[in-house]
């Protein structure tokens, strides 16, 4: 029997022109592919018929369907059926999407496995709002962080330090917890007046820019009812975003 193997594929931010010829290649020659949420629907909908396609993301509101635990189990046991499967995942697969522990799984089970990066959000959802990360007058280093951890509740990620350790600040997963976020790094000692920009659904013909200061940007998010998908910037590069802002949507 021909021996399965499984493809860890990134499907860049939303903009299906972001998806590399790598993991277009791929996918076209997939028996089926396992896919999240924030998928762009173009990318699925333009691929062969045949191709069975398994929807393992959350829904609003509850919990993962068919459950966290059970991806790795239907990666596996299509592999051992001799089939080439793609688990496509948003952005880059290896940043905030569990990829790292699904292809334990993977291994642990013996599957073969290649992984095909993908353009992240938390880069190319800034640059289609017009914000480079760094620049060279402005900032000289990035950092990408989660919020999707209360700060006030846990300390997952060190808001405190992180607040004066880099230039620029990218935060996923963040707009639940963005009044707890922005207190925090003020605690930390960051200038409560650094520009702030959430970017919502980027890259998209939806994408939505906010621009505030740690100072406002909480009450701005209130009043415009930002919503996730979002990736928010903390550091002077946001200014840049007046002048090089491009992309229309
Ligand atoms: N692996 C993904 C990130 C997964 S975490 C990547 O590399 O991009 C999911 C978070 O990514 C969302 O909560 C949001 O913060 C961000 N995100 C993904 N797509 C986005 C988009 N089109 N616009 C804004 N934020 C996005």
């Amino acid at each position: 029997m021909k021996k399965g193997k499984v493809y860890l594929v990134g499907a860049g931010p939303g903009d299906p022109g972001l998806l590399t010829t790598k993991a277009r290649d791929i996918l076209a020659r997939a028996d089926v592919i396992v896919y999240d949420r924030l998928i762009a629907r173009r990318i699925l909908q333009e691929l062969p018929k045949h191709i069975v396609k398994i929807y393992v993301g959350k829904r609003s509101g509850t919990n993962s369907i068919p459950g966290q635990d059970a991806i790795p189990r239907i990666l596996i046991s299509n592999a051992e059926k001799g089939k080439l499967v793609v688990r496509l995942k948003g952005g880059d697969p290896f940043l905030f999407g569990r990829g790292g522990e699904e292809i334990q799984r993977l291994r642990e089970a013996g599957v073969d496995f290649e992984v095909v990066p993908g353009i992240t959000s938390a880069l190319a959802v800034p640059a289609y709002a017009g914000i480079p990360v760094t620049h060279r007058k402005f900032a000289s280093s990035v950092a990408i962080v989660t919020g999707h951890d209360d700060p006030q509740k846990s300390e997952k990620v060190d808001w405190k330090k992180l607040a004066t350790a880099v230039d620029t600040i990218v935060i996923l997963m963040g707009v639940d917890n963005l009044q707890s976020i922005m207190k925090s790094l003020v605690e930390g000692g960051c200038n409560i007046e650094t520009p702030v920009a959430i970017i919502e659904r980027g890259t998209t013909k939806r994408q939505r820019v906010t621009v505030g200061t740690i100072r406002n940007i909480t009450a701005q998010a209130v009043e415009r009812r930002i919503m996730p998908p979002a990736v928010i910037v903390v550091g002077d590069v946001v200014n840049l975003q007046k002048e090089l802002s491009w992309f229309k949507s």
